[in-house]
């Protein structure tokens, strides 16, 4: 699989920090004698001199809220990953989080690893953390964002925006409030981060909705409509979570998607 790709003159690597091991009634709700596999794979886009991180990983380690619920597997994290393609932390200018579940968040925040770069946060997940029980993973990133908003190094969006030219922030609620996804364009060549309105292949099912869904309908809706575009403009979408290909392209099949292979010419 290819670990870098080109968008136009913006060039894509698909980094990792590993992956998570977690019950499947903590994604699905109920108690289900499963477990599920999940990967993280933040992206770094190299911009005409700026270096952009969509998400963010676990951090250097497991949360302590996740204790005993995720087992969290590598040998190598995020920021060896950096080294490996010859950047280094202080490279990145811009960080997006897609919402602020503690797998997305951990090196942006907790503690923040990447000294010179702004971090971008829709209010409406801020908010929505605020209002979080005590210990959701959610709501711990509350305190490291308020502090980045105050110190100048967090900055809140109120919606769609260009974060960069060709790198645009576009809002599809459903898994959280505010929950970001992001479309990188240039020209006629585009490229979908979907952050987890469809975090993995399986997800790709626009009828399989996870409990931990904030409004399942709009996840719902949103997850049709953003394959739909991403079918139609034959874009390749990269899947945080999927553990195997997480750079694919999408087909309608049905009332669902399916994944084909980037590079396909299916
Ligand atoms: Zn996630």
């Amino acid at each position: 699989m290819a670990t870098s790709f080109d968008v136009g003159q913006m060039r894509v690597h698909l980094l990792d920090d590993g992956t998570f091991i977690t019950d499947a009634g903590n994604l699905f709700g109920g108690s289900r004698k499963a477990s599920i596999k999940g990967a993280m794979h933040p992206i770094l886009i190299e911009a005409s001199g700026d270096l952009v991180l969509i998400d963010a990983g676990f951090g250097p380690e497991l949360p302590e809220m996740l204790e005993g619920r995720y087992e969290l597997r590598r040998d190598e994290n995020l920021l060896d990953r950096f080294d490996e393609a010859g950047f280094s932390a202080e490279d990145v200018t811009h960080i997006i989080l897609s919402h602020l579940d503690p797998d997305h968040v951990g090196w942006a925040l907790n503690p923040p690893s990447f000294p010179n770069a702004t971090v971008y946060v829709q209010e409406a997940a801020l908010e929505e953390a605020r209002e979080m029980p005590e210990k959701d993973g959610r709501r711990a990133a509350v305190p490291a964002v308020e502090r980045g908003v105050e110190e100048g190094w967090c900055v809140l969006l109120d919606g769609n925006s260009e974060v960069l030219p060709g790198i645009k922030v576009e809002v599809r609620p459903g898994h959280s409030a505010g929950h970001q996804i992001v479309w990188l364009e240039d020209g006629d060549d585009a490229a979908l981060y979907t952050g987890d309105l469809a975090p993995a292949k399986i997800w790709l099912d626009p009828n399989l909705i996870a409990g931990v869904d904030t409004d399942p309908k709009a996840a719902r809706r949103n997850r049709i409509e953003v394959l739909s575009e991403a079918e139609d403009r034959d874009a390749p979408v990269i899947l945080y979570h999927e553990p195997q290909d997480c750079l694919v392209k999408v087909r309608s099949e049905g009332d669902s998607f399916k994944a084909v292979a980037f590079g396909s010419g299916e």
